[in-house]
Protein backbone atom coordinates (compact mmCIF):
# COMPACT_ATOMS: atom_id res chain seq x y z
CA UNK A 1 0.00 0.00 0.00
CA UNK A 2 1.31 3.43 -0.91
CA UNK A 3 1.13 6.34 1.26
CA UNK A 4 -1.25 9.11 0.78
CA UNK A 5 1.22 11.07 -0.66
CA UNK A 6 2.49 8.38 -2.87
CA UNK A 7 -1.65 7.52 -3.82
CA UNK A 8 -1.70 11.00 -4.72
CA UNK A 9 1.03 10.77 -7.02
CA UNK A 10 -0.26 7.54 -8.84
CA UNK A 11 -3.96 9.28 -9.15
CA UNK A 12 -2.14 11.67 -12.06
CA UNK A 13 -0.12 8.70 -13.82
CA UNK A 14 -2.37 8.19 -17.03
CA UNK A 15 -3.36 4.83 -17.80
CA UNK A 16 -1.38 2.73 -19.88
CA UNK A 17 1.77 4.51 -19.50
CA UNK A 18 5.06 4.21 -19.97
CA UNK A 19 6.80 6.28 -16.82
CA UNK A 20 10.01 6.54 -15.41
CA UNK A 21 9.96 7.55 -11.33
CA UNK A 22 13.08 9.59 -10.80
CA UNK A 23 14.55 9.49 -7.55
CA UNK A 24 12.55 6.37 -7.13
CA UNK A 25 14.60 4.88 -3.67
CA UNK A 26 12.57 2.04 -2.71
CA UNK A 27 10.67 1.91 -5.94
CA UNK A 28 6.71 1.85 -4.90
CA UNK A 29 5.40 4.37 -7.11
CA UNK A 30 6.65 2.08 -10.15
CA UNK A 31 6.03 -1.41 -9.11
CA UNK A 32 2.20 -0.20 -7.57
CA UNK A 33 1.85 1.18 -11.36
CA UNK A 34 2.95 -1.78 -12.89
CA UNK A 35 0.79 -4.01 -10.44
CA UNK A 36 -2.15 -1.76 -10.89
CA UNK A 37 -1.98 -1.78 -15.03
CA UNK A 38 -1.46 2.02 -14.85
CA UNK A 39 1.70 1.56 -16.13
CA UNK A 40 3.02 -0.80 -19.09
CA UNK A 41 6.59 -0.32 -18.50
CA UNK A 42 8.34 1.37 -15.87
CA UNK A 43 11.98 3.04 -14.97
CA UNK A 44 12.80 3.52 -11.33
CA UNK A 45 15.92 5.89 -11.68
CA UNK A 46 18.07 6.55 -8.52
CA UNK A 47 21.67 8.23 -7.87
CA UNK A 48 22.49 6.86 -4.27
CA UNK A 49 23.89 3.16 -4.26
CA UNK A 50 21.82 2.79 -1.00
CA UNK A 51 18.18 3.42 -2.66
CA UNK A 52 19.50 2.15 -6.05
CA UNK A 53 20.30 -0.93 -4.59
CA UNK A 54 16.64 -0.62 -2.31
CA UNK A 55 14.86 -0.19 -5.19
CA UNK A 56 16.54 -3.42 -7.17
CA UNK A 57 15.83 -5.74 -4.37
CA UNK A 58 12.03 -4.32 -4.07
CA UNK A 59 11.42 -5.10 -8.03
CA UNK A 60 13.20 -8.13 -7.86
CA UNK A 61 10.95 -9.70 -4.43
CA UNK A 62 8.46 -8.50 -6.75
CA UNK A 63 8.99 -10.68 -9.75
CA UNK A 64 8.75 -7.06 -11.80
CA UNK A 65 12.03 -7.31 -13.45
CA UNK A 66 10.59 -7.46 -17.07
CA UNK A 67 8.70 -4.16 -16.32
CA UNK A 68 10.56 -2.52 -14.08
CA UNK A 69 14.12 -1.22 -15.16
CA UNK A 70 16.04 0.29 -12.16
CA UNK A 71 18.72 2.56 -13.63
CA UNK A 72 21.23 4.45 -11.42
CA UNK A 73 22.47 8.25 -12.73
CA UNK A 74 21.70 11.76 -11.66
CA UNK A 75 18.26 12.75 -13.02
CA UNK A 76 17.13 12.48 -16.49
CA UNK A 77 20.30 10.86 -17.63
CA UNK A 78 18.91 7.31 -17.25
CA UNK A 79 16.20 8.00 -19.61
CA UNK A 80 16.48 7.60 -23.60
CA UNK A 81 14.75 10.83 -25.69
CA UNK A 82 10.92 8.98 -25.85
CA UNK A 83 11.19 6.08 -23.99
CA UNK A 84 8.47 7.37 -21.45
CA UNK A 85 5.70 9.77 -21.68
CA UNK A 86 4.92 10.33 -18.19
CA UNK A 87 7.70 11.55 -15.39
CA UNK A 88 7.48 11.77 -11.88
CA UNK A 89 9.54 12.98 -9.35
CA UNK A 90 8.85 13.33 -5.62
CA UNK A 91 9.54 13.69 -2.26
CA UNK A 92 12.37 16.43 -2.70
CA UNK A 93 12.68 19.90 -2.40
CA UNK A 94 11.45 22.03 -5.31
CA UNK A 95 14.81 23.75 -6.10
CA UNK A 96 16.27 20.30 -6.66
CA UNK A 97 13.43 18.79 -8.99
CA UNK A 98 13.60 21.84 -10.92
CA UNK A 99 17.48 21.78 -11.37
CA UNK A 100 17.02 17.67 -12.46
CA UNK A 101 14.19 19.21 -14.96
CA UNK A 102 16.57 21.64 -16.29
CA UNK A 103 19.49 19.50 -16.70
CA UNK A 104 18.07 16.70 -18.25
CA UNK A 105 15.35 19.18 -20.90
CA UNK A 106 16.28 17.16 -24.21
CA UNK A 107 15.36 14.29 -22.56
CA UNK A 108 11.98 15.57 -22.34
CA UNK A 109 11.08 15.94 -25.90
CA UNK A 110 8.37 13.13 -26.04
CA UNK A 111 7.19 13.29 -22.60
CA UNK A 112 3.56 14.30 -22.09
CA UNK A 113 3.16 14.53 -18.38
CA UNK A 114 5.17 15.16 -15.38
CA UNK A 115 3.56 14.57 -11.95
CA UNK A 116 5.77 16.75 -9.86
CA UNK A 117 5.28 16.69 -5.74
CA UNK A 118 7.96 18.95 -4.10
CA UNK A 119 7.99 18.61 -0.06
CA UNK A 120 8.92 22.59 -0.21
CA UNK A 121 9.68 25.49 -2.30
CA UNK A 122 7.16 24.78 -4.96
CA UNK A 123 7.30 27.87 -6.88
CA UNK A 124 10.72 26.78 -8.22
CA UNK A 125 9.09 24.67 -10.32
CA UNK A 126 6.06 26.48 -10.99
CA UNK A 127 8.80 29.32 -12.32
CA UNK A 128 10.43 27.19 -14.11
CA UNK A 129 7.77 25.34 -16.03
CA UNK A 130 6.58 28.63 -17.17
CA UNK A 131 9.69 29.34 -18.95
CA UNK A 132 9.95 25.90 -20.55
CA UNK A 133 6.40 25.74 -22.22
CA UNK A 134 4.65 23.75 -19.25
CA UNK A 135 1.24 24.19 -18.18
CA UNK A 136 -0.03 23.03 -14.74
CA UNK A 137 -3.10 21.23 -15.58
CA UNK A 138 -3.69 20.82 -11.68
CA UNK A 139 -2.31 20.63 -8.24
CA UNK A 140 -2.58 19.70 -4.77
CA UNK A 141 -1.99 19.98 -1.26
CA UNK A 142 -2.37 17.28 1.60
CA UNK A 143 -1.31 17.20 4.80
CA UNK A 144 0.27 13.18 6.00
CA UNK A 145 1.79 12.47 9.65
CA UNK A 146 1.92 16.40 10.18
CA UNK A 147 3.77 17.06 7.38
CA UNK A 148 2.23 19.51 4.23
CA UNK A 149 2.66 17.82 0.94
CA UNK A 150 2.39 19.52 -3.00
CA UNK A 151 1.57 17.58 -6.19
CA UNK A 152 2.16 19.70 -9.35
CA UNK A 153 0.97 18.07 -12.93
CA UNK A 154 1.74 19.74 -15.97
CA UNK A 155 1.53 18.77 -19.64
CA UNK A 156 3.33 20.43 -22.52
CA UNK A 157 1.52 24.01 -23.24
CA UNK A 158 -0.23 23.69 -26.45
CA UNK A 159 1.10 26.55 -29.18
CA UNK A 160 -1.89 28.14 -28.73
CA UNK A 161 -0.88 29.42 -25.61
CA UNK A 162 2.93 28.91 -25.36
CA UNK A 163 3.10 30.29 -21.58
CA UNK A 164 0.01 30.87 -19.99
CA UNK A 165 0.98 33.65 -17.50
CA UNK A 166 0.97 33.40 -13.64
CA UNK A 167 1.21 36.08 -11.62
CA UNK A 168 3.74 36.31 -8.44
CA UNK A 169 1.13 35.03 -5.84
CA UNK A 170 0.28 31.92 -8.25
CA UNK A 171 4.07 30.66 -8.82
CA UNK A 172 4.80 31.05 -4.63
CA UNK A 173 1.21 29.82 -3.75
CA UNK A 174 -0.57 27.55 -6.73
CA UNK A 175 -3.01 29.03 -8.93
CA UNK A 176 -5.33 25.79 -8.50
CA UNK A 177 -4.37 25.76 -4.52
CA UNK A 178 -5.20 29.33 -4.31
CA UNK A 179 -8.28 28.74 -5.82
CA UNK A 180 -9.50 26.04 -3.75
CA UNK A 181 -7.85 27.12 -0.47
CA UNK A 182 -8.41 23.97 1.42
CA UNK A 183 -7.49 23.48 4.78
CA UNK A 184 -3.86 22.06 4.03
CA UNK A 185 -3.44 25.25 2.23
CA UNK A 186 -4.64 27.12 5.25
CA UNK A 187 -2.17 25.47 7.57
CA UNK A 188 0.70 25.47 5.36
CA UNK A 189 0.38 29.50 4.66
CA UNK A 190 -0.74 29.91 8.32
CA UNK A 191 2.92 28.47 9.77
CA UNK A 192 4.53 30.34 7.06
CA UNK A 193 3.42 33.43 8.21
CA UNK A 194 4.54 32.83 11.75
CA UNK A 195 7.78 31.89 10.60
CA UNK A 196 8.31 35.34 8.83
CA UNK A 197 6.43 37.14 11.28
CA UNK A 198 9.59 35.70 14.02
CA UNK A 199 12.11 37.07 11.45
CA UNK A 200 10.07 40.03 11.17
CA UNK A 201 10.31 40.34 15.20
CA UNK A 202 14.18 39.16 15.25
CA UNK A 203 14.60 42.44 12.51
CA UNK A 204 12.94 44.96 14.56
CA UNK A 205 15.79 44.23 17.43
CA UNK A 206 18.51 44.75 15.19
CA UNK A 207 20.11 48.25 14.32
CA UNK A 208 17.95 49.65 11.92
CA UNK A 209 20.40 49.54 8.34
CA UNK A 210 19.71 49.97 4.99
CA UNK A 211 20.22 46.81 4.88
CA UNK A 212 17.93 45.77 7.52
CA UNK A 213 15.48 48.15 6.80
CA UNK A 214 15.13 47.04 2.98
CA UNK A 215 14.53 43.25 4.64
CA UNK A 216 11.66 44.33 6.75
CA UNK A 217 10.25 46.17 4.18
CA UNK A 218 10.31 43.18 1.73
CA UNK A 219 9.08 40.40 4.26
CA UNK A 220 6.16 42.90 5.83
CA UNK A 221 5.06 43.06 1.73
CA UNK A 222 5.54 39.40 1.31
CA UNK A 223 3.84 38.84 4.82
CA UNK A 224 0.57 41.47 3.63
CA UNK A 225 0.34 39.84 -0.04
CA UNK A 226 -0.11 36.08 1.46
CA UNK A 227 -2.71 37.18 3.97
CA UNK A 228 -4.52 38.66 1.47
CA UNK A 229 -4.54 35.86 -0.44
CA UNK A 230 -5.89 33.89 2.22
CA UNK A 231 -8.78 35.54 3.41
N1 LIG B 1 10.47 9.30 -4.62
C1 LIG B 1 10.44 8.59 -3.34
C2 LIG B 1 9.28 9.07 -2.53
O1 LIG B 1 8.71 10.10 -2.85
O2 LIG B 1 8.92 8.41 -1.54
C3 LIG B 1 11.74 8.78 -2.58
C4 LIG B 1 11.99 10.17 -2.07
S1 LIG B 1 13.57 10.32 -1.32
C5 LIG B 1 13.25 11.41 -0.01
C6 LIG B 1 14.50 11.25 -2.50
C7 LIG B 1 15.36 10.36 -3.36
O3 LIG B 1 15.85 11.11 -4.46
C8 LIG B 1 16.58 9.83 -2.62
O4 LIG B 1 16.59 8.43 -2.67
C9 LIG B 1 17.77 10.44 -3.41
O5 LIG B 1 18.86 9.55 -3.49
C10 LIG B 1 17.14 10.68 -4.76
N2 LIG B 1 17.79 11.74 -5.56
C11 LIG B 1 18.19 12.96 -5.15
N3 LIG B 1 18.74 13.65 -6.17
C12 LIG B 1 18.67 12.84 -7.26
C13 LIG B 1 19.08 12.98 -8.61
N4 LIG B 1 19.67 14.09 -9.06
N5 LIG B 1 18.85 11.95 -9.46
C14 LIG B 1 18.25 10.82 -9.03
N6 LIG B 1 17.85 10.63 -7.75
C15 LIG B 1 18.05 11.62 -6.88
Amino acid sequence: KLSRRLECVYNYIPEGSTMADIGSDHAYLPCYAINHKKASFAIAGEVVEGPYQSAVDQVKRAGLQSKVSVRKGDGLDVLSPGEVDCITIAGMGGALIASILERGKEKLADSKRLVLQPNMGSEHIRSWCLQNGWDIIAEEILEEDGKIYEIIVVERALPAHVSKSLNEMEILMGPFLLEEKNEAFKKKWTQELDQWQSVLNQLDKALNSDEVLNKKKALIERIEAVKEALL
